[in-house]
């Protein structure tokens, strides 16, 4: 089973879809410092986190994911040297998608604030509810009861499995941040 989801960014400059196919993504939610420190940078924290620092997720596949409209409004940065390539948008510095710093990689996570639905319930029915909430150590305020303090490694075979299928599948490619396995925008790192 499949559903298409239209992607827009928080002005509309950018548009795109996700495929969100059944048993090819994880719904999560990250709390860490790295992605707090991020929406700081980008001067949107009030729009990107939760009460509690978090960003609500969609891991899947480069080749589920389209940006059909804005592409010279994307840019990306890396929080360190080797870090993840953060794409966001220029036009209303708004995340647009975590890679790996590798084309190869069949891996894109993106905030579920890009995807429209018509409602809540449309929302949880096609996504389902955040199956893990990682990093609450750096939570703001009191950590949520329901996230773990760290990443958890019951969730490591998981996305191992996910890595595997994705690699056989060559899931990778296309890809909305890449083109012949080169970046489409060059990232800025920030340290
Ligand atoms: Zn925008
Ligand atoms: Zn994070």
């Amino acid at each position: 089973m499949s559903t298409l989801v239209n992607l827009q960014c928080s002005c509309a400059t950018i548009k795109g879809t996700v495929n969100i196919v059944q048993d090819s993504f994880f719904h999560v939610a990250c709390l860490c410092c790295d992605c707090q420190n991020y929406a700081a940078h980008l001067k949107n924290k009030k729009n990107i986190l939760d009460e509690h620092g978090g960003t609500d997720i969609v891991q899947t596949y480069p080749a589920h994911m389209k940006i059909t409209q804005g592409q010279d409004n994307i840019a990306c940065v890396q929080l360190k040297t080797k870090g993840l390539y953060r794409w966001h948008t220029t036009c209303c510095n708004m995340p647009l998608a975590n890679t790996m710093n590798s084309s190869k990689i069949p891996f894109v996570g993106l905030p579920v604030q890009l995807m429209q639905f018509s409602s809540e319930l449309e929302k949880t029915h096609i996504l389902g509810p955040v199956t893990m909430k990682a990093f609450g150590k750096y939570a703001i305020g009191n950590m949520p009861k329901d996230v773990h303090a760290r990443f958890p490694i019951s969730y490591i075979p998981k996305i191992l499995g996910f890595m595997i299928k994705g690699m056989f599948g060559k899931k990778n490619n296309p890809s909305p941040f890449f083109k012949d396995g080169v970046p489409v925008k060059k990232a800025v790192i920030l340290s």
